[in-house]
């Protein structure tokens, strides 16, 4: 039997970093093997992190790539191979390539549990792999557990299972969490109520039972014997990760910094709102605006890639976007809607107003 391996994707964003110096704090015990998927197209803030990150950690963050073997960088390499046709969110090829491929390649057959950094302030699920011999742990949510597994454990088909088998562990639920266990998922109370319900209830109770179930299945913490975060009550929050970061002294990646611009005589601050290839097509047109004047020779070779006649944006090519009375546009625009969400929002982080759309996009891009 392989043994269990225990990985961490660190995708150059806040949220993974600040995981893998959380599980290094409080579970200095579990081997984890660091992996960072490079595209090639990365800003340098991106790479400084991974060092510091490195230096903290005391352990190489192995560099995964696609395309290996090839003399140019991964992205474009498979851009070539996609005749120029470049990536968007309805053609995600890059994420695939870039990112999913070569973490699968490096998995191969092993079972593996892969913790993620999701954090307790959020909806998103994050990347769950089709294939069976990953399993995904959430360390910063009440809920651990990924949604498959979930919804395996509350089905209702599945109740008397879990009652019985209660008995043969020395697992002591109180009386409440019995009821709730026995209670069937209905319109009326939701799988999401349940879970809800039980967590708050007791969550290490919940916790060591999903273990003890999944001992039954061929997930791959069937494979072992203990796991240590089933004690874990802890929830996270942005507040936390950027105190993790800080506290540490691996540091909040640089570009996460907000930056001053004036328009029409009124100040404003940007930044970038995620990690990620620098010409990324899930940032926002501000973000272009950032990228354009803070890294003017990366906005640059961004162009350079629209020369095939594919744009990074619907609707707008970058040359576009540049044009000083578009840059005056996007800005005045944008500090309307950052006063407008501002009103909404007692958060004080610019990212807040910057990352609306920080749960669309992909989980091994941005985390
Ligand atoms: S960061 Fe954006 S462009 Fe780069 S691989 Fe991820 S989704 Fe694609």
């Amino acid at each position: 039997m392989s043994k269990v391996r225990h990985l961490l994707g660190i995708s150059g964003g806040k949220d993974s970093a600040a995981l893998a110096i959380y599980m290094k704090e409080k579970y200095p015990h579990l081997d984890i093997e660091y992996y960072t998927c490079d595209t090639g197209k990365e800003l340098d803030e991106t790479y400084e992190l991974i060092r510091n990150l490195e230096n903290y950690l005391g352990k190489e963050i192995i560099k995964l790539q696609g395309a290996e073997g090839s003399n140019e960088d991964p992205f474009d390499h498979f851009l070539k191979m996609y005749g120029g046709f470049l990536p968007s969110s309805n053609a995600r090829w890059c994420t695939k390539k870039l990112k999913l491929d070569p973490f699968e390649k490096f998995v191969g057959d092993d079972p593996v549990i892969s913790y993620v950094g999701i954090r307790g302030d959020e909806e998103r699920e994050g990347y769950i792999s089709k294939k069976s011999n990953i399993q995904s742990i959430f360390p910063f949510r009440k809920n651990i557990w990924s949604e498959d597994v979930i919804r395996k454990f509350l089905a209702n088909s599945n109740i008397e299972n879990v009652l019985e088998f209660i008995e043969k562990t020395e697992i002591e639920p109180d009386g409440r969490f019995i009821d709730l266990l026995g209670q069937e998922i209905s319109l009326a109370f939701t799988q999401q109520q349940k879970l809800n319900l039980l967590l708050d209830t007791d969550v290490k109770t919940f916790n060591a039972l999903v273990f003890s179930f999944l001992k039954e299945t061929s997930y791959p913490l069937s494979k072992e014997k203990d796991f240590p975060l089933v004690d874990n009550d802890d929830i996270l929050i942005r507040d936390d990760i950027f105190k993790l970061l800080e506290e540490s002294g691996v540091g909040v990646p640089a570009y996460y910094k907000e930056k001053e611009f004036s328009i029409n005589e009124k100040k404003g601050t940007y930044a970038r709102s995620r990690s990620g290839c620098f010409f990324c097509f899930f940032q926002q047109k501000i973000e272009w605006v950032w990228l354009y004047e803070q890294h003017p020779e990366r906005f640059e070779k961004a162009m350079e890639y629209e020369k095939d006649g594919y744009t990074w944006m619907q609707g707008e090519t970058l040359q576009d976007l540049i044009r000083p009375e578009r840059i005056k546009q996007i800005k005045e625009e944008y500090l309307k809607r950052r006063e407008r969400i501002a009103k909404n929002k007692k958060s004080p982080y610019l990212i807040d107003i910057l990352d609306d759309a920080e749960g669309e996009g992909c989980a091994s891009c941005f985390i």
